[in-house]
């Protein structure tokens, strides 16, 4: 099992498939090469022995026509003749025939086919006066007819035709030792080929493994927290997103236990407080009744407080997750925002703050109703209890929107966020103040979740503030849900 894992993993691997690809380079021109080479070799010598021994046989067809070889009475005299033929077949190991106008065989030099018929295709050809020229490569041999024409008739009579057919078993010879030879080269061609390309393939791959020994190492915990493998342009790049999403992870986790930590030392703020109370009025067994309903009352209010961080906590949670769990519905805004701000006049009241809504247009949007209440009654309920309480502070909440966003503002006249800590507002548990934030209640939570709420709508949310003026928070919302 591990083995056929193993396997697969090899056949799979950047390495094989390399190897692979320069055998093939190797191969591939290397056959080719010899094939060509043999092939043309072939048809080379072919050619050449052909025209050969046409010429040859031609001389001797027109030495026969001349010699009156063709008749019966003179064959025997003519010796000279006879040595010719004899000779044309031992030079190229063949066979030499001769037919008569009646297509009766005159002459064999094997002395099988004597006084044989003789009415081929070819033989007719050549009778019609053309050379006919044919090689058998199935069963190496080359066979020609030639015309024997008529020396003293003008008009080029023929009285006969000469076959002739020769062995190519030399050049068989020669090519199958070319072939050796071809295999030999090919083979060392492809050793060498492949004996360097492995090497080299060997050496290019290194870097990866040694990306993966890295990437290994840093997550089992030792080695560098840094990856640095800078052979090719493609492995910097690699390391560099590598280092980049580690840092984005170190962040993230920084962020995490410094969340956990801030949680815990939230919800101990409020228990610390009610056992030092608690404490205190046990160690007063003769207290009066008005300290103790006092004393209990401090203790209501750490319980409202811790249980208002632990509501924010789980609203903050719900909000970190994915847009897909927003619950949307059309809903018809201008009510929305009016029923929020109708729920929040009394505590406008208590601070003495004007609360104006403006309404540009009916605006209706597809939002999840709950989730964006509460972004919309953190950002209003923040503008009154960062306002003056002098009873000069308002805030203004204006509601408007093109074809594409509807816009929401959020405008007070109140104590402003100092520049450096603009960037931190949405942070969660960041307060510009914490003590003043702590006394009105606040958990710093507040605005990380609004800020969650828009963007699982796609939103986006922007301020401005100059201190001891006010602050504006700008909110632009897609009017159609995006998923
Ligand atoms: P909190 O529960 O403390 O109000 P938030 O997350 O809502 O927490 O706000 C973070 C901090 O931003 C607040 O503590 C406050 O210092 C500052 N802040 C938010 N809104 C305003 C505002 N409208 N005017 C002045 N400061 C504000």
């Amino acid at each position: 099992m591990q083995r056929n894992k193993q396997f697969f993993l090899f056949i799979r691997s950047l390495k094989f498939r390399l190897i692979l690809l320069i055998l093939i380079i190797a191969v591939v021109p290397g056959l080719i090469l010899s094939i060509g080479i043999l092939y043309s070799y072939e048809s080379r010598a072919v050619t050449i022995r052909e025209s050969e021994i046409l010429s040859q046989a031609k001389i001797l067809a027109n030495q026969i026509a001349a010699s009156e070889y063709m008749s019966q009475e003179n064959r025997m005299e003519s010796g000279d003749i006879q040595a010719q033929i004899n000779m044309l077949t031992t030079i190229y190991d063949g066979r030499v025939m001769l037919v008569d106008n009646y297509f009766k065989v005159i002459h064999d030099t094997y002395n099988l086919d004597d006084h044989k018929i003789i009415i081929a295709e070819e033989v007719m050809r050549s009778f019609r006066g053309e050379d006919v020229v044919h090689y058998d490569s199935e069963n190496h041999y080359i066979e020609m007819t030639v015309p024997i024409s008529n020396p003293d008739d003008r008009s080029g009579t023929i009285i006969g035709v000469m076959l002739v057919s020769v062995s190519t078993d030399n050049i068989e010879i020669n090519q199958a030792y070319l072939r050796q030879v071809a295999t030999i080269i090919v083979v060392v061609e492809i050793a060498v080929i492949l004996f360097f390309g492995i090497l080299l393939v060997l050496h290019f791959v290194k870097p990866l493994g040694r990306i993966s020994e890295g990437i290994a190492a840093i997550k089992d915990g030792y080695g560098e927290d840094q990856l640095e493998v800078g052979s090719y342009t493609e492995t910097i790049q690699i390391c560099e997103r590598f280092n980049e999403m580690l840092g984005r992870m170190k962040v993230m986790d920084d962020s995490r236990q410094e969340f956990v930590s801030n949680v815990s030392h939230e919800l101990k703020t409020p228990l610390t407080s009610m056992k030092v109370l608690a404490d205190s009025i046990n160690s007063m067994p003769d207290a009066p009744k008005e300290l103790y309903q006092e004393f209990m009352e401090d203790v209501t209010n750490e319980i409202e407080r811790e249980t208002k961080i632990v509501n924010d906590l789980l609203s903050l949670v719900k909000m970190d997750k994915s847009a897909a769990d927003l619950n949307v519905s059309t809903v018809n805004m201008n009510e929305l925002i009016e029923q929020i701000l109708k729920r929040l006049q009394p505590i406008a009241d208590k601070q003495q703050v004007e609360l104006v809504l403006e309404s540009f247009r009916p605006v209706s949007a597809e939002v999840d109703e709950v989730k964006l209440t509460l972004a919309i009654t953190n950002l209003v309920e923040n503008a009154i209890k960062y306002n003056k309480n002098d009873g000069e502070g308002w805030v203004h909440v204006s509601l408007n929107a093109d074809h594409q966003y509807f816009y929401l503002k959020v405008e007070d006249s109140g104590i402003g966020i100092p520049e450096d800590s603009l960037d931190h507002i949405y942070e969660r548990f960041y307060r510009v103040d914490k003590s003043h934030s702590r006394e009105i209640g606040g958990t710093g939570l507040g605005l990380a979740i609004t800020r969650n709420s828009i963007l699982m709508h796609r939103g986006a949310i922007k301020v401005h503030s100059v201190i001891d003026e006010g602050t504006t928070f700008d909110v632009r919302i897609p009017l159609n849900y995006i998923m």
